[in-house]
């Protein structure tokens, strides 16, 4: 079966080719030379997440899974958020920094990666799913591995980065993985395609 991952992230599109492992055929959108933009203006990740899947979907009528991912600290009441992205207003470097700064004073650094995807099968088949990864945030970058806020994420149990991380040790917890994993086994139950 092939799947459309309604993303231009490169490193999102590893990662999920990683953790189906060969059970679907990934394609992106670079990959189609398809090149859509897409105004990330939903209020929550569900909606972004339905907007990226089906305007790839209705492009392309390819079966198209999309994401959108949230960094949730607790200090910051849930901040970045939805806003993740564009937390700083710069790219990842400065997003991570701007994140340590309001940091600076925090007696807790606890935090959640938080993905919804949303698979679109047919313009009236649409199904959700969703991975969390909890953490704390570290209080200097660690690791070149990864992209984003890898390098200043520690999973639950663990003491080092994300970006410490091999890739197969992050697929194997991420967030990512959890919500895609439910994708399979959906896919499995559902349409027996795997
Ligand atoms: P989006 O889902 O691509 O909109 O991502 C929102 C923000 O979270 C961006 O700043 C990404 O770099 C960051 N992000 C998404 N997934 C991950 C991840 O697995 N690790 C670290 N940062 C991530």
């Amino acid at each position: 079966m092939r799947l459309l991952i309604a993303s231009k992230n490169r490193g999102k599109v590893r990662e999920i080719k990683s953790i189906t492992k060969g059970k679907l055929e990934i394609i992106s959108p670079i990959d189609l030379h398809l090149n859509i933009s897409i105004l990330e203006d939903g209020i929550s990740l569900k909606e972004n997440a339905l907007k990226k899947a089906l305007t790839y979907y209705r492009a392309t009528g390819i079966c198209t899974l999309g994401e959108d991912t949230a960094l949730e600290v607790d200090y910051l009441d849930g901040r970045p958020g939805i806003h993740s992205a564009r937390f700083s207003g710069g790219g990842d470097d400065e997003n991570r920094r701007k994140l340590l700064d309001e940091l600076k004073e925090a007696n807790d650094r606890s935090a959640r990666f938080r993905t919804v995807m949303t698979l679109v099968l047919r313009d009236d088949w649409i199904e959700f799913f969703e991975g969390i990864l909890k953490g704390k945030i570290s209080c200097v970058e660690k690791g070149n591995n990864g992209f984003g806020y890898d390098s200043i994420f520690i999973p639950a149990g663990y003491n080092k980065t994300l970006g410490e991380m091999e890739d197969w040790e992050k697929n194997e917890i991420s967030h990512r993985s959890r919500a895609i994993k439910k994708v399979l086994d959906f896919l499995q139950r559902e349409i027996e395609v795997l």
